[in-house]
C-alpha cells in the first residue's frame, strides 16, 4: 500500500459517534486504519476472566461488525507492547499521523510520551484529543492559576465556564467513509490475549429522564437501586461525556454534580499523579495501619459481622458493582474501625469493580479515609450500624446479600465498634493531629 494513512488509535473511548479524536483523524484528510491494542502490561495484572476485558472485547467486536456491514472497513485488534505494535504497522502501511484521546492516567501519560517521541522520531505526527471530560488539566483553576483543592468552589467554577460550545458534540457519521477500505482486518480471540470470557456481564446504563427527576430522593437507598450503573460506560468510553452532562444539566442538579467529582478527581490525579500512591495531605502517610491480614480477607468476604458492610462486600464480589452509600462505609470500616491502608481497599476494589476508574477510586479512598482533597475529618467515622436506620430501615439490601444474618451462622462483629472508633480517633490524632 503506498497512500499515506492516520491512524485512529481507540483506547478509553470505545464508539463510533461524538469523538473528537476519531473525527480529527477522520478529517486529517488521508484514510484511517482503526486500531485497538491490548497490552499485555496492562492487562497482566487481571484475573483470567476478567469481566472488563470481556466487556471491551466485545465492544470491539460490535464496532469490527458495524464498521464492516455499513463502511466496509474493520477495525485492528494487537497483542503487544505499543511500540512493537506501532512498529510492525509501519512495516506494513506508510503512516503520516496517529489520533488519539486523553488518557490522564500517570502510567498512560508515560506510555504516551513514549510512543510520542518514539513516532516523530520516525516522522510520524502525534495528535491527541480532550474527550474523556468536560473540562481537563488547567481549564479550571482559581484566579491565580493554582489547583482548586476543595470539590464546592471547583464545582462552582465548572458551572459557570460551561456553556454550548463546551458541551458541543462532534458529529462522526459522514465521515466514517474516511476510513480505509480493507477488509478484512487483524482480529483476535479472548483466548489469544490470554483471557477466558466472563460470567459477569457489564449491565446497561439506566440512565433515563425518569431516573433522572428521582435521582436525588432516591440515590443513597441502595435497595432501591435508582442509580444510572452509567461507571463502566464512561469508562471505556462506550457512551458520551458531552451527551451524559446536556441530559443532567437539564434534568439533574444533584447528579450533574457527581459528574462534576468524576471531573474534579480526574484533574486531580492529573495534578498530582503522586496520589496514585500517597496520600494527598502527606502527614497521614505517618498512620502505623495495622493492617491485620486475616481481618483484610474477612473485609473482602464480607464476615465483618456488620450486616451493611458485608452486604456491600458481598454485592461487589457478586456482580462487580457496588452502590455508593455501600462504598464509603465499606472503605470507612476498613480504614478507621479496622485501621487497615485505604491502599489496600484501593486495590480490591480496583480489581473488583467494573467502573474502576483510578481517579475515581483514589479520590474517594483518600477522601474516605481522610487523605485525600476535600476529605472528610478523620474523626468523623460512620456507625454501621446507625447507617443501616438511614439507608436500609427495612433490612431489604441486607437481606438480598445476607442470607444468614440473624442466624447463627451469621459472624459475630470482627470488632466492637465504640472501642475501634475510640482505637482509631487515637492513632489517627497521634499521627496527624
Ligand atoms: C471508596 C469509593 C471508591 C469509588 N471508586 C470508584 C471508581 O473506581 N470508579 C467510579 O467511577 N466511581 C467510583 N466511586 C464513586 C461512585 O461510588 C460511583 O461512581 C458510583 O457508585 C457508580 O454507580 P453509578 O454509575 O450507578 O452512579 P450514579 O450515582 O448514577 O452517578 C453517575 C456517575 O457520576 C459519577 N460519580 C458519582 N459519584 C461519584 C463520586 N463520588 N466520585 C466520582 N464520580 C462520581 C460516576 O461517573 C457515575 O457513574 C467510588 C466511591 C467510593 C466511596
Amino acid at each position: 500500500m503506498s497512500t499515506p494513512l492516520s491512524i485512529f488509535w481507540f483506547r478509553r473511548d470505545l464508539r463510533l459517534d461524538d469523538n473528537a479524536g476519531l473525527l480529527h483523524a477522520l478529517s486529517s484528510g488521508l484514510p484511517v486504519l482503526p486500531i485497538f491494542i491490548f497490552d499485555p502490561a496492562i492487562l497482566s495484572g487481571l484475573p483470567p476472566n476478567d469481566a472488563r476485558v470481556t466487556f471491551i472485547y466485545d465492544t470491539l467486536q460490535s464496532l469490527r461488525a458495524e464498521l464492516e456491514c455499513k463502511h466496509a472497513t474493520s477495525l485492528a485488534l494487537y497483542f503487544g507492547n505499543p511500540l512493537q505494535v506501532f512498529d510492525q504497522i509501519l512495516h506494513s502501511y506508510p503512516v503520516a499521523a496517529v489520533y488519539c484521546n486523553h488518557d490522564y492516567e500517570p502510567d498512560a501519560r508515560k506510555r504516551d510520551e513514549t510512543v510520542c517521541k518514539w513516532l516523530q522520531v520516525r516522522s510520524v505526527a502525534f495528535h491527541s484529543y480532550k474527550d474523556h471530560v468536560i473540562f481537563e488539566k488547567n481549564e479550571i483553576v482559581k484566579e491565580n492559576g493554582s489547583v482548586y483543592e476543595v470539590y464546592t468552589p471547583y464545582m462552582h467554577k465548572w458551572r459557570k465556564i460551561q456553556n454550548q460550545t463546551t458541551l458541543m458534540t462532534y458529529s462522526i457519521a459522514p465521515k466514517l467513509n474516511n476510513m480505509i477500505k480493507q477488509m478484512p482486518l487483524p482480529n483476535l480471540t479472548l483466548t489469544n490475549i490470554g483471557f477466558d470470557r466472563s460470567t459477569i456481564t457489564i449491565p446497561f446504563c439506566r440512565l433515563n429522564a425518569e431516573l433522572l427527576q428521582h435521582y436525588a430522593r432516591d440515590r443513597d437507598f441502595p435497595a432501591l437501586s435508582r442509580t444510572s450503573l452509567l461507571g463502566p460506560h464512561l469508562r471505556f468510553g462506550t457512551v458520551s461525556i458531552r451527551q451524559i452532562f446536556k441530559q443532567a444539566l437539564d434534568s439533574s442538579d444533584t447528579f450533574a454534580n457527581e459528574l462534576i467529582w468524576r471531573e474534579f478527581f480526574s484533574q486531580i490525579l492529573w495534578h498530582f499523579p503522586r496520589t496514585q500512591h500517597s496520600c494527598f495531605k502527606m502527614r497521614y502517610d505517618r498512620i502505623p495501619w495495622r493492617n491485620d491480614e486475616t481481618e483484610f480477607k474477612r473485609w473482602c468476604e464480607g464476615t465483618t459481622g456488620y450486616p451493611l458492610v458485608d452486604a456491600g462486600m458481598r454485592q461487589l464480589n457478586a456482580t462487580g458493582f457496588m452502590h455508593n452509600r455501600l462504598r464509603m462505609i465499606t472503605a470507612s470500616f476498613l480504614c478507621k474501625h479496622l485501621l487497615i491502608d485505604w491502599r489496600w481497599g484501593e486495590a480490591y476494589f480496583a480489581e473488583k469493580l467494573l467502573d474502576y476508574d483510578m481517579a475515581s477510586n483514589i479520590g474517594n479512598w483518600q477522601w474516605v479515609a481522610g487523605c485525600g482533597v476535600d476529605a472528610v475529618p478523620y474523626f468523623r467515622i460512620f456507625n454501621p450500624t446507625l447507617q443501616i436506620k438511614k439507608f436500609d430501615r427495612n433490612f431489604d439490601y441486607i437481606q438480598t446479600w445476607v442470607n444468614e444474618w440473624q442466624t447463627p451462622a451469621y459472624s459475630k462483629p470482627i470488632v466492637d465498634h465504640v472501642l475501634a472508633r475510640e482505637r482509631c480517633l487515637n492513632v489517627y490524632r497521634q499521627a496527624v493531629g
